[in-house]
């Protein structure tokens, strides 16, 4: 089946032969831009479809799309999930933020090629960008994809998240032991447990799992805490 097919199938997305044929060239440079610095331990066309493309992709089962709505990717990586979403959701503005600045060259490279109006580079850490009046509390969604536990990651999510908005993090098999050890991470940082939706993608055994938490509280100035403080010491 093509990325079109599956879109369609799993998520009930409608893309074009454009979006396929702009995944094409995602992949192709992926690959290229791999060779020179470590982006990514997947390459192959196939794995890159599903692992990397649908995965991002099925973040549109936590989304419901609002007029206006910001969505901030931390430790974005190569570009996932943000990256996909940006190119199927023109009214979606995309902001991707990653701590290593030459990842950032990767993604700002695509948003050029692609011609991309809606999305944007961020270099920061998670826990500057807390503390920044420009991006606190800013964004409507705020996501992220392999980059810290739980309790951790609710500590660089949650603050840069608006009161109202959501957090979703694209967790494995390990989502249920880590929603209960982020409890106190919840609580001291205003959050409140939303969802649990798992995501079956083609040729991958284990479920895959969206965990969406609303915040419902401002944070306490106290959080995000100095940059490594949260995963020297997480919450709880
Ligand atoms: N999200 C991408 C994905 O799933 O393919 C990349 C995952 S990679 C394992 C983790 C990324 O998070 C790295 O690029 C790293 O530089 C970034 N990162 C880790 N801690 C961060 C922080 N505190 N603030 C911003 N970026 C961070």
């Amino acid at each position: 089946m093509t990325l079109i097919e599956h879109a369609a199938a799993l998520f009930n997305l409608m893309l074009t032969p454009e979006h396929a044929a702009q995944f094409d060239q995602f992949a192709m440079d992926l690959a290229d831009w791999n060779q020179r610095m470590n982006l990514t331990a997947i390459t192959a066309p196939d794995e890159v479809m599903v692992k990397h493309f649908l995965d991002s992709l099925s973040l549109v089962k936590a989304i419901v799309p609002q007029p206006e709505q910001h969505l901030l990717d931390v430790g974005t990586g190569a570009g996932f999930p943000g990256l996909p979403l940006a190119m199927i959701l023109p009214g979606l503005r995309v902001t991707l933020m990653e701590a290593t600045a030459k990842k950032l060259a990767f993604i700002a490279h695509l948003i050029a090629e692609f011609g991309l109006k809606n999305a944007d580079t961020l270099h920061a850490r998670a826990e500057d960008a807390g503390q920044n009046p420009a991006h606190r509390e800013h964004y409507d969604i705020v996501t992220a994809r392999a980059v810290a536990r739980l309790p951790i990651l609710l500590e660089y999510l949650l603050p840069l998240t608006k009161v109202g908005g959501i957090c979703i993090a694209m967790k494995g098999s390990t989502a249920h032991t880590e929603l209960d050890d982020s409890q106190k991470a919840l609580k001291v940082l205003g959050g409140k447990f939303q969802d649990l939706i798992d995501i079956q993608l083609p040729g991958i055994e284990d479920l895959h799992t969206l965990v969406v938490i609303e915040k419902i509280r401002p944070t306490p100035t106290d959080y995000p805490r100095k940059a490594g403080l949260p995963t020297k010491t997480p919450i709880g």
